[in-house]
């Protein structure tokens, strides 16, 4: 089912079609990349094609950019080289002293980044749990909290947070909430239509889809003050993808909607059928109408709940041996790629995580379903 948005064409249609782009001189469908660092000035020193050095625009970037911004609904968007320089960039663009609210269970290497050098730069970081919307209202201080950082769906245990009523609150205290909206991806939930700021992507995954490039992105909903700083700190810091990087990432987008509707459709099968071994203690995906956040996630995703899903067994040797014993599902680290993947994501985190050591997590892709199933199947079996 498509769904029609503000330009009267659905995401699918306007993604896949890059938003009608056709390239002015040769009538091109496809973007060409433009590998210029640097640009001529003009006789009279000024530079009226807007474009001076590549560290701070790059025609490009703005294709891609515009699409990202338009399928998000936002005002602007910009590319970073990898999620973590976008995510990172939001918090150097506050100032030392500001208090930040972010989930406790969010991005491993978020968390640690915003506990050491985030803190070590002066923000004061408070983790909360963004699931509880009546414990965000407690800690939201009215005039000293600036952001609220939200991961819904939140990595690794998929827990939701309510966008909506987060941002009123929030609003109405002074802060802005930006949201890391990666494993929900735009084709399933719009932060900005339900009042975020920002919006974040580490487009490494679904939006590019295809596990060959390191990249991020911010969108907008304002091209305001605090956006404009975020434009500074990319350009001064120059944490800028590389335009074949951009192009490249254009023609993962252009797919988008196709695999993220497959992988959710795949990923509600599998949970469900998941469920009913006797060797899994807990399957932890946001479309099980037992899953706590379900209510939320109906409430704010659209036409599915995503390709990202956990399963606990019963310790945490099972739950190697059974990753171990995986012949489709790959032994890998990432997600939002077209192959699926399995994890056990305590080996990756360490101790000061919220995550059970029991815990598997599956990133699922665009193979047929039944296989994918079967081969878990047989090798959590094995491992029980
Ligand atoms: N946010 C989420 C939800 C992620 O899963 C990741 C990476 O796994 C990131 C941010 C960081 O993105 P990147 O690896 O592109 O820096």
């Amino acid at each position: 089912m498509t769904v029609k948005r503000n330009s009267g064409y659905s995401l699918q249609t306007r993604v896949a079609q890059a938003l009608s782009y056709v390239e002015p001189h040769t009538k091109g469908l496809v973007p060409p990349t433009y590998p210029s660092t640097t640009y001529l000035r003009d006789e009279d020193n000024e530079y009226r094609s807007g474009l001076v050095y590549s560290r701070a625009d790059n025609p490009t970037y703005r294709v891609v950019e515009n699409v990202l911004a338009d399928i998000e609904e936002g005002a602007d968007a910009l590319l970073f080289a990898s999620g973590m320089a976008a995510a990172v960039t939001v918090f150097q663009a506050l100032r030392p002293g500001d208090h930040v609210l972010a989930p406790k269970v969010m991005y491993w290497a978020l968390r640690n980044w915003l506990l050491t050098l985030g803190t070590d730069w002066g923000l004061r970081i408070e983790l909360v749990d963004m699931a509880d919307t009546q414990a965000v209202k407690k800690a939201l201080i009215a005039g000293e909290t600036k952001l609220v950082w939200l991961e819904t769906p939140g990595n690794p245990l998929w827990t939701i947070s309510d966008i909506g009523e987060i941002c009123k609150l929030a609003h109405a205290a002074g802060a802005k909430v930006a949201v890391d909206s990666t494993c929900a991806t735009p084709v399933l939930s719009l932060p900005i239509a339900l009042g975020a700021d920002i919006v974040m992507h580490s487009a490494t995954k679904y939006l590019n889809g295809h596990s060959d490039i390191i990249a991020g992105a911010l969108v907008c909903a304002r091209d305001d003050e605090f956006w404009q700083r975020i434009r500074m700190v990319r350009k001064q810091g120059g944490a800028v993808l590389s335009p074949t990087d951009a192009n490249q990432l254009l023609r993962g987008m252009r797919t988008l909607e196709l695999r993220v509707r497959q992988s959710s459709q795949t990923a509600q099968k599998i949970a469900e059928k998941l469920q009913a071994l006797p060797a899994v203690t807990e399957v932890l995906y946001p479309g099980l109408a037992s899953f706590p956040g379900h209510a939320v996630a109906n409430k704010q995703m659209h036409g599915g709940f995503g390709g990202m899903l956990s399963v606990r067994l019963k310790n945490s040797a099972v739950a190697i041996h059974a990753a171990a014993h995986t012949k489709l599902w790959k032994r890998a680290t990432s997600l939002g790629g077209v192959e699926s993947l399995i994890e056990h994501r305590a080996s990756v985190e360490g101790t000061d995580s919220p995550v059970p050591d029991d815990l598997l997590r599956l990133s699922v892709g665009i193979e047929d379903a039944d296989e994918l199933f079967a081969d878990l199947q047989q090798a959590i079996t094995s491992a029980s």
